[in-house]
């Protein structure tokens, strides 16, 4: 494979951003996409050169794949990056991009086809002693049949949709008598929503976390994982909060999911950046949940304790070239958070909250990193995902992590629109989040809109925040024992070993 000298990012705002300051540190020319409801975003000035794909709306822009290889073709482009959502995971898309002879970076369209149906996942992996949630490994679409099944398995169980995906397609049936009229609706729920009606049978594992692990895989058939970060904190199966490392993954507990994320990897023969997901249960057991096969919202976690650039190394791979590093060198170095910074209204059900950014100023100092795509007085579009911006912290230890990032919210200015920042200061001062004992009914169990005080004075926050960041050095030890102790009742060795 050729070295590449000019890239086209297939995406918009802070992926977008975010992937070209790579690609320009290692001396790649850079094109930028962009609807006419982004013209002056940052992506696009920082670009040297943009191309306009058409109105606002994604389907007339950001998903017209082959405009956006024609556009490759006349700009002489030799490289696409489709960066998380719109193109990347779409395997037309791939297929086309390499048969008009352009580098793909990213995974093939094969490896994109099995990870993309949660049934051909299951089956890919199936030969490689991957640990799966217990359930049905086909579709099932007889009652009877499929009724037998759940018994085996023993409810609550979950009727999931194959080409399910963004936590839609999934129902819980507690019990055998709502069994018929949960299966009907599931299968017609996924033929409408999906265009494919195939479901599966899993067990519904009620207090799950979800972890996954980041790989890499080069074209020389080498696979390293860069360790777990830990997704359970949802809102409608939607990340809000992520950290790396896990405050309950222990150094074999890591070991023995990072070999199973190898594995996976191995199964779909993946060249490129990706996560396997995997839920965990109460026991800390973890079985495999799916492969995304891209780069993550979440990747910078990864990022800040490995000191490793993912889409540096997406596009060194995509050039053809050796994984520079063995699994043997990596190591973690410290804790990372990151929130995601949503122009949503917490005290009304997180409903967008579209306008403009009248203050926007960013906070600053050691260990603060902030992915975004927008600048003060601009409009957040109704278009597309209300994501303002990634605020990521880093520090020696998980507790300095989590009293950096009260210091960054708090430092965060933003008037004008209202965004989940008070939400989120709530979710990771909350003695759940410290104690690191949580799952991903967090936000259910724990918030309500009027915990939000949002008319503290500035004083006021400055005493609540010393409190907090007392607390937090207070519980330090606490934080060790009550870790330490679940690792012990939980019986995880037991798994490991046996
Ligand atoms: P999607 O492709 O829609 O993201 P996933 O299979 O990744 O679907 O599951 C999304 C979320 O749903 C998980 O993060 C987890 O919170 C929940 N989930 C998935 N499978 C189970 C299960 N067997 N039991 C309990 N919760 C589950």
């Amino acid at each position: 494979m050729p070295k590449i000298k000019k890239l086209l990012v297939a995406n918009r705002g802070e992926i977008s951003l975010r992937i070209m300051r790579s690609a320009k540190e290692m001396g790649i020319q850079t094109v930028a996409v962009y609807s006419e409801a982004d013209r002056l975003s940052p992506h696009v000035l920082f670009a040297d050169e943009a191309v306009c794909l058409g109105p606002p709306p994604s389907s007339e822009s950001y998903l017209l794949g082959e405009k956006i290889i024609e556009e490759c073709k006349r700009l002489e482009v030799d490289a696409i990056h489709p960066g998380y959502g719109f193109l990347s995971e779409n395997a037309d898309f791939a297929r086309k991009v390499v048969e008009n002879d352009l580098i793909f970076v990213g995974p093939s369209p094969e490896a994109i086809e099995v990870m993309g149906s949660k049934l051909a996942a299951k089956q890919a992996v199936s030969k490689y002693d991957i640990p799966l949630v217990p359930g049905t490994e086909e579709a099932i679409t007889d009652i009877e049949l499929a009724k037998g099944k759940a018994l085996e398995i023993g409810y609550p169980i979950l009727i999931k949709a194959s080409a399910g995906g963004g936590g839609k397609g999934m129902r819980v049936v507690e019990s055998e008598t709502d069994f018929e009229d949960q299966m009907n609706r599931a299968v017609s729920e996924a033929t409408s929503s999906f265009g494919d009606g195939s479901v599966f049978i899993e067990k519904f594992i009620t207090s799950p976390r979800h972890i996954e692990i980041q790989i890499l895989g080069d074209s020389k058939g080498n696979i390293v994982h860069l360790f777990e970060r830990e997704c359970s904190i949802q809102r409608r199966h939607q990340k809000v909060i992520e950290e790396a490392p896990s405050a309950v993954v222990t150094p074999d507990m890591r070991n023995a999911m990072g070999e199973a994320a190898k594995k996976v990897a191995l199964a779909c023969n993946y060249q490129g950046a990706g996560t396997v997901e995997f839920i965990v249960d109460e026991k800390l057991n973890f079985y495999f949940l799916e492969m995304n096969t891209r780069l993550q919202v979440e990747h910078p976690v990864t990022e800040m304790i490995t000191g490793k650039d993912l889409v540096k190394e997406q596009i060194l791979i995509a050039e053809g070239k050796e994984l520079s590093f063995l699994q043997e060198d990596l190591q973690i170095n410290g804790h990372a958070v990151e929130v995601r910074v949503y122009a949503e209204d917490p005290q009304n059900n997180f409903l967008p909250d579209i306008g403009n950014l009248q203050t926007y100023q960013r906070p600053n100092g050691p260990g603060i990193r902030v992915d975004d795509g927008f600048e003060e007085g601009m409009q957040i579009p109704i278009y597309y995902d209300p994501m303002i911006s990634k605020l990521i912290t880093h520090a020696g230890t998980r507790e300095e992590a989590i009293a950096r990032m009260v210091r960054a919210i708090d430092g965060y200015q933003i008037t004008g629109i209202k965004t989940t920042l008070d939400f989120c200061r709530f979710a990771i001062l909350h003695e759940a989040f410290t104690s690191g004992n949580f799952d991903t009914k967090f936000v259910e169990k724990y918030f309500k809109p009027e915990f939000l005080n949002t008319d503290f004075t500035e004083e006021e926050k400055a005493v609540l925040t010393a409190i907090s960041v007392g607390f937090l050095e207070k519980k330090k030890s606490n934080v060790a024992t009550t870790v330490s102790n679940q690792k012990k009742e939980s019986g995880w060795k037991k798994r490991l070993h046996g």
